[in-house]
């Protein structure tokens, strides 16, 4: 496995490949689910290459960028054990020298959900996932259903730039429990780690209504309000039920299938998770 630091090393080492090139972007930090991701490349390209950035663009001023979690040393080793090739580890100034000033915005799909939380985060998704595409250069790149909006964008981005990528997207690798692995989960102390998977409950009310033929979206996100309301340490900011490609707002019923998603504070610690009702009835 070569770890390289500069853009420069990166495509001198990644031109030696032949044959097709899978990539996983990553912030770190790496849990089952990055792994995951890791797995499907390995399993459908001849070669994987990782990427571990944390993207100060797509942080909020008053976000945790600074305590965002960090430990190059075991991703390395939970890599090289998936046998992944090549891992591309810049600094900051190798992705942003000081006159950096190009920047990709995504509209419409940009715009609800996390997008209207979170100004300018997805212009620093947009951007960094846009420039690693240019270096790394694979066929395909892995993306994790747990960041549902990430993946409408990022798929988005690469129609309307036609970038030569095919964009995989993985289901959402969970906890025992049904908590959704984050990096971030280990800012819950052990009584907020325990409220945790009411999140996931909440969704599995809306897909258990909408399996039993529930179609209405005011009821479904009722319905998941209703358990979060139960968990007193468990903060909602928003729930949604929205069309899954465009992410526009369900109002009355679902025709076409619909994403329901959801994020939350614990403390200060904030969480998404969310799940697809399919347009044939499952979930
Ligand atoms: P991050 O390091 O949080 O930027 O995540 C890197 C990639 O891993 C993104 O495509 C995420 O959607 C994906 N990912 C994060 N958590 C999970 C999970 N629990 N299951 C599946 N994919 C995930």
């Amino acid at each position: 496995m070569q770890v390289l630091e500069t853009i420069g090393a990166f495509r001198a080492a990644r031109a030696e490949l032949t044959g097709s090139l899978g990539f996983v972007p990553t912030m770190g930090y790496l849990h089952e689910g990055h792994l995951e991701l890791v797995r499907r490349a390995r399993a459908e390209c001849d070669h994987v290459a990782v990427s571990i950035f944390v993207n100060p663009t797509q942080f909020g001023p008053n976000e945790d960028l600074a305590r965002y979690p960090r430990d190059l040393p075991r991703d390395l080793d939970l890599l090289r054990a998936e046998g992944v090739e090549l891992v591309f580890v810049p600094g900051p100034p190798e992705m942003y020298p000081p006159d950096h000033s190009t920047f990709v915005v995504v509209e419409r799909a940009t715009a609800p959900l996390e997008g209207a939380r979170r100004p300018g985060h997805f212009q620093g998704v947009a951007t960094i996932v846009c420039k690693l595409f240019n270096i790394v250069a694979a066929q395909r790149a892995y993306f994790g259903q747990k960041d549902a909006q990430q993946t409408v964008v990022i798929r988005q981005m690469t129609r309307d730039l036609n970038m030569p990528v095919e964009i995989v997207i993985v289901p959402t690798v969970r906890e025992p429990d049904g908590l959704a692995k984050s990096s971030r989960n280990v800012y819950l102390d052990p009584a907020q780690r325990a409220a945790a998977p009411v999140l996931y409950r909440g969704l599995q009310q809306a897909a258990t209504l909408y399996q039993q033929g529930e179609r209405d979206a005011g009821m479904l996100r009722a319905a998941v309000l209703r358990t979060l309301e139960q968990e007193p340490l468990v903060a909602l900011d928003y729930v949604s039920v929205a069309e899954p490609s465009t992410l526009t707002e369900t109002e009355g019923p679902i025709r076409q299938g619909a994403l329901v998603s959801l994020a939350a504070r614990i403390g200060a610690t904030r969480l998404i998770d969310n799940i697809l009702l399919e347009p044939d009835g499952r979930a």
